[in-house]
């Protein structure tokens, strides 16, 4: 059989731990076999990172924003017990919060639905998307214990001296306050990622603040939504016949528990952070979550939701078999194969994306699955195999 050919390389961003491990299965298995696969290759495991003083994951960010498409494997954020585990020179980075500052990009995650795995809200049909603003508010802030009676204000200083003073509360008594901000740049950037991705998997977006409350800080996000939709998306948007739909956050959690699924909701940064747990566990298992990031220029970067699935990968080393579930990964590569294939006109390779996701929902269906799934599906026959015979199965049906 002739391989599939491509035009433009991915860049590839290998990682750590049990992903790394079945990052090169997925490649082996299900991936190379079937593609004549050009990818620029970043390792972006722990200890390259360190030898190259985390240069690596920055030539990566740069790299993809010229080629506009990546595939990312999950990676350490080191901590206190990874610099001795690693002996690492410095406590580096996240590696997606270096990506995600270098792209300026939105984070759009999304459960994969199986039949048999069943959302707990049971009208739930078509996957929902949430977007995640990841910049200001709360995450930034700057907060004071007020310990006595005390008058608190809001002051801002202009370059020319200029002053504004608001007060916040007088207090009688000790209590505390916050300062929080953002800037129209990072919500107009938010706004555009989520246009366009709405555009892109042709679904409506909806978005909501409390903008009747925070009349001047949640109504400017209101504001920047709906001049940049009208300016910029508007024509689009009718053109591919869906709609952009702003509301009240409460009423937005209201209506997503009554839907069918199928939108993008695009979330301010708290929102998103309670909501995307709220999505990730009622649609049953992080290892089903998909996750990429979107920048308001178009560039691309996709991996899973989950970690570096440490747990396992100790027992990996010891010898054990582990049953990891591959299928968020898997996505990963089908859906930057198929931006990839969108952008360079490439009918094969956008084919085999979709046939890659089929087959690998299909085998699940069938009875097929990895042991994270095994409580968590509800079919007549459970065969609980291994990471690689799992990929061999849906290799099979492919
Ligand atoms: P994790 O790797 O997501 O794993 C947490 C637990 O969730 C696992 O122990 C496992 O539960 C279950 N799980 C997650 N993915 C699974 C899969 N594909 N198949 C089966 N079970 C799965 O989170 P973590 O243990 O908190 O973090 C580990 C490392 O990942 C950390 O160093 C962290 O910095 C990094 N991390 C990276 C990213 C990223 O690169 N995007 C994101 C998050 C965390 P059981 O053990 O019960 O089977
Ligand atoms: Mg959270």
């Amino acid at each position: 059989m002739a391989k599939i050919q491509m035009k433009t390389p991915l860049v590839e961003m290998d990682g750590d731990e049990m992903t790394r491990v079945i990052w090169k299965q997925i490649k082996d298995i299900v991936i190379l076999p079937f593609v004549d696969l050009k990818s620029e290759y970043y390792d972006l495991g722990l200890p390259n990172r360190d030898a190259t003083n985390d240069q690596v994951t920055i030539d990566s960010a740069n790299r993809t924003k010229e080629l506009g498409v990546a595939v990312k494997c999950a990676t350490i954020t080191p901590n206190a017990q990874r610099m001795t585990e690693y002996n690492l020179h410095e406590m580096w980075k996240s590696p997606n919060g270096t990506i995600r500052a270098m792209l300026d990009g939105t984070v759009f995650r999304s459960p994969i639905l199986v039949k048999g795995i069943n959302p707990f809200v049971s009208c739930w049909k078509k996957p929902i998307t949430i977007a995640r603003h990841a910049y200001g508010d709360v995450y930034r802030n700057s907060e004071i214990r007020v310990e006595g009676a005390s008058k608190a204000e809001l002051v801002v200083t202009y370059p020319d001296g200029k002053e504004v003073r608001k007060e916040i509360f007088e207090f009688k008594d000790a209590g505390i306050i916050q300062g929080i901000h953002n800037t129209d740049k990072s919500i107009a950037a938010f706004a555009r990622s989520c246009f366009m991705y709405a555009l892109d998997v042709k679904q409506s977006l909806w978005f909501a603040t409390k903008d009747t409350i925070s009349k001047t800080y949640d109504h400017r996000f209101k504001d920047i939504f709906a001049e940049i939709y009208e300016n910029e998306f508007k024509a689009r948007f009718e053109a591919a016949g869906i709609e952009y739909f702003y509301t009240l956050i409460d009423d937005a959690v209201a209506r997503i528990m009554r839907s069918e699924g199928g939108i993008v909701w695009a979330c301010k940064n708290y929102d998103g952070d309670v909501m995307s747990d709220m999505l990730a566990s009622a649609c049953g298992s992080l290892a089903m979550m998909t996750s990429v990031l979107v920048s308001p220029e178009g560039v691309y970067e996709y991996e899973a939701a989950h970690g570096t699935v440490t747990r396992h990968y100790y027992k990996y080393l010891n010898g054990e078999a582990t049953s990891t579930n591959p299928m968020a990964t898997l996505f990963a590569w089908s859906g930057a194969l198929r931006k990839r294939a969108q952008l360079d006109d490439l009918p094969d390779l956008e084919a085999f994306a979709d046939k890659l996701e089929e087959a690998s929902v299909k085998t699940i269906e069938e009875g097929t699955i990895t042991g994270d799934l095994k409580n968590l599906i509800d079919i007549p026959e459970k065969n609980v195999v291994n990471t690689e015979d799992f990929l061999k199965a849906i290799a099979e049906k492919l």
